[in-house]
């Protein structure tokens, strides 16, 4: 019998499902030890930082995660940083492989004059602010504004534009950071645009997201009934329409149909409109667009302008990865092919290989596919180090799975008497104090 030792950086679905993957083709020959490190004390990456709070029932693959950490032979090592507390290299020395699954956390840059201006942020901040990642609890975010636009055509930007534009007490049975609960509830901002740069049959939203908008229950949410008319000619001139976007622009011609309830928190969907600018004394004021139209199927600027007066802008045009010393990164993905990095065994899943795509299920897939081949590729076990007394000798206090679980307790419990699944801890000491 074989035993190998695999490391999976990164505790989010592409390393979860790495690890399920490897424990699902264990044989009675073929073993693996598998230890996650994960840079927070916390797992589950976006499902815990980036799905929004009132999707509950998205965060449940997190029993997946826990099924997956409980079985033997699995270790995890929270607070325990790639590039900082540990090496590639050093890595690559102990295990049999090393798989990074390491994700895409830093905002895509519009490139526009204006953009570091005070209230013009990336959803790359105001998610993990919203959702209590420790990073971002102290970003400020002014909502005494009444304008908030939003910018981008895809699930986050719907995401961030619709925490914005709810009424707060609809959060209020969710596990939203405490001190993004209250934040919201002062919120001034009663009218939220988003814009995307294409047609409205070019916009990546998915449709369940797209029939969720209009059963807010404090919030008109609009798209113009032209606009989408007119997306949903250009679209079928060219042949019979893709199931998905037949039902998301069916989706969209729905709801700019609808009566309103006329409620003064409104959410209003653009389209075929590029920032060019954003302007302020200082601060946002006002963001102007170039208004662009499809000719010949491509979207092409038209040389107009409009602007609109805005307290606050977010960005949600796509992520890129953070570069982390001792990788190769091309377009904001790390270097690799079908998922090898440079002919090591070293492999990358999940959003670090594929960019911001899919949904947590096609991680799933994805990883599944990476460790057949990481497999595939394996020599003879080596007698690594343990990481544990690597750790131990650098005095790196890091998270064990007990560990976790009694932070995840500590969070359960906390919720249970405010009739919430959890309350976050946001401050990494206590989350280590819990850890014990
Ligand atoms: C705002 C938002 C909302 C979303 N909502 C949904 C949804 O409703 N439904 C859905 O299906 N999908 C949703 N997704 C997509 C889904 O979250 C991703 O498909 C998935 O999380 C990608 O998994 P990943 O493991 O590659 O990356 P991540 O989930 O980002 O996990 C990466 C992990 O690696 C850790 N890490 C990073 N650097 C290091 C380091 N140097 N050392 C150690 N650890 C490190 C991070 O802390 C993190 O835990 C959403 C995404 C976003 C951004």
């Amino acid at each position: 019998m074989r035993t190998h030792s695999i490391a999976i950086i990164g505790a989010g679905p592409a390393g979860y499902f790495a690890a399920q993957a490897l424990q699902t083709l264990q044989t009675e020959q073929l073993k693996f030890k598998i230890d996650m490190i994960e840079r927070l004390p916390t797992p589950w990456g976006l499902v815990r930082s980036g799905v929004a709070p009132d999707h509950p029932k998205i965060k449940s693959v997190s029993k997946v995660f826990e099924k997956i950490a409980t079985t033997e032979g699995f270790r995890l090592f929270g607070n325990v940083e790639l590039g900082k507390d540990i090496s590639l290299s050093e890595l690559e020395e102990i295990y049999d492989a090393v798989v990074i699954a390491t994700g895409s956390s830093v905002g895509r840059k519009l490139g526009i004059p204006g953009e570091d201006l005070a209230n013009s942020i990336s959803a790359a901040q105001f998610v993990p602010w919203y959702n209590a990642h420790p990073d971002f609890k102290d970003l400020e975010v002014d909502l005494s504004g009444r304008v908030a636009v939003v910018i981008g055509a895809g699930n986050v930007a719907i995401d961030v534009a619709r925490m914005l534009a709810l009424d707060p007490k609809e959060l209020d049975p969710t596990d939203t950071a405490q001190y993004a609960l209250e934040q919201l509830h002062k919120s001034a901002i009663r009218q939220v645009h988003l814009f995307g740069r294409r047609g409205a049959e070019h916009a990546a939203f998915t449709s369940p997201e797209l029939r969720e908008l209009p059963k807010l229950e404090f919030t008109d949410v609009f798209f113009d009934e032209g606009e989408i008319s007119a997306a949903q000619q250009r679209a079928s001139s060219t042949g019979e329409l893709p199931r998905d976007l037949k039902t998301n622009l069916e989706a969209m011609a729905a709801i700019s149909k609808a009566d309103k309830k006329g409620v003064d928190r409104r959410l209003s969907l653009h389209f075929l409109s590029t920032p060019l600018e954003i302007r302020g004394q200082g601060r946002v004021e006002e963001i102007v667009f170039g208004i662009n139209e499809v000719k010949g199927g491509k979207v092409v600027a038209t040389g107009k302008t409009k602007s609109i007066k805005c307290d606050l802008v977010i960005s949600a045009i796509s992520y890129q990865c953070l570069e982390l010393p001792g990788l190769v990164y091309e377009s904001g993905k790390v270097k690799n092919t079908d998922g090898r990095i440079d002919q090591s065994n070293s492999y990358v899943v999940g959003w670090a290989k594929r960019g911001p795509t899919g949904v947590i299920g096609t991680n799933k897939s994805d990883s599944s596919e990476v460790i057949k081949l990481l497999i595939s590729n394996l020599k003879s076990p080596k007698k690594g180090l343990d990481l544990r007394k690597i750790l131990n000798s650098r005095k790196i206090t890091f998270v064990s799975q007990k560990g976790w679980e009694q932070i995840n307790n500590a969070e359960v419990a906390a919720g249970e008497v405010l009739g919430k699944p959890r309350v976050k801890i946001t401050d990494k000491q206590e989350m280590l104090g819990f850890a014990g």
